[in-house]
């Protein structure tokens, strides 16, 4: 089975809609704050993107842009400002920021009720306890791909290739929260294909095209390919050889198609929850 990412993320955009006509009703127009900081043209590319899915689904975008030299403490009064503007739900600032600019401190001073991105510490926090939070967009992506594609994570064995604190670490932790058994391997993993083999699920997230070759999976195994890579000839791959790991699997992510329509849908569903909550709050 081909996993459609791009499919279950129309699917939920429809949802998405009707919440976004209720809270209209009830007078609430959710609203998400891109803030872009210099020239990256992948950055551009992906606030574009995030900017016409608000469009479609009913949610008031507005984005920011700054040139690359903007000071640290400029944005940092900036995202305060917003911190207490009441008609923005949710505050995205588009990484990676310039290099003399600390994102970590840029990303803490996003109020925590405000971080649809799911980035600050206090979300990251909630989800490791497994409480209600904004959960990394592309993580829940994965996950609702999962459930919505009718696969059991229970006592599977999922294996999460990968440890960054966007990716592999909050779906290592959203996976042992819903009681998979989990191994996480990154750059330092000896052997990597003696966890990959293993593996029941198999979710990639490096940026290496080309990793998990088939002689990597088992037969049957569910592979999640969340890496992005453009190859010399501008064509986007992800990081498993999708021609032949795919005859082994049982279901496969294709890329592009398959996680990164569901990170972008996250993040609006997470947008308009946070303007749900503050209509509830008035
Ligand atoms: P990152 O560079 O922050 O982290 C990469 C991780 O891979 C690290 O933990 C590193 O230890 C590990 N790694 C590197 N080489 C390895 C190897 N040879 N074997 C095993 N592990 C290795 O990257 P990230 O931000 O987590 O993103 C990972 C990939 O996912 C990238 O290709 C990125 O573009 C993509 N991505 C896609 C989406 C989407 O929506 N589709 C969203 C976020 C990230």
């Amino acid at each position: 089975m081909i996993i459609d990412g791009k499919g279950i993320a129309k699917t939920i955009e429809g949802e998405l809609k009707e919440q976004v006509a209720e809270l209209k009703n009830k007078g609430v127009e959710p609203g998400l704050t891109v803030v872009l900081v210099g020239e990256d043209p992948a950055s551009h590319t992906y606030v574009r993107s995030k900017e016409k899915a608000c469009k479609r689904i009913g949610i008031k975008s507005r984005k920011i842009l700054y040139d690359a030299d903007i000071s640290e403490a400029a944005l940092l009064a900036k995202i305060e400002e917003l911190n207490g503007d009441d008609s923005v739900h949710g505050i995205l600032v588009q990484l990676p920021l310039p290099e003399h600019i600390n994102s970590e401190a840029v990303i803490h001073a996003i109020d925590a009720s405000k971080d649809v991105d799911g980035f600050h510490p206090v979300n990251l926090g909630k989800m490791f306890l497994n409480e209600p939070s904004f959960w990394s967009c592309t993580p829940h992506g994965v996950i609702e791909l999962l459930d919505r594609s009718g696969i059991e994570i229970e006592g599977k064995h999922a294996v999460v290739v990968g440890a960054s604190n966007i990716v592999g670490k909050p779906m290592a932790t959203m996976l042992l929260n819903r009681e998979a058994t989990i191994t996480v391997c990154h750059i330092k993993t000896k052997d990597l294909a003696f966890h990959t083999r293993q593996a029941d699920i198999l979710v990639v997230a490096v940026g290496k095209s080309n990793l998990i070759t088939a002689d990597m999976v088992k037969d049957g195994v569910v592979v999640i390919d969340v890496g992005t890579n453009r190859l010399a000839n501008g064509k986007l791959v992800g990081d498993v050889d999708y021609e032949n790991v795919a005859k082994k699997a049982a279901a496969i992510t294709p890329v592009p198609g398959g996680v990164g329509p569901m990170t972008i849908i996250m993040l609006m569903k997470n947008t308009i929850e946070s303007a749900a909550k503050h209509a509830r709050s008035k």
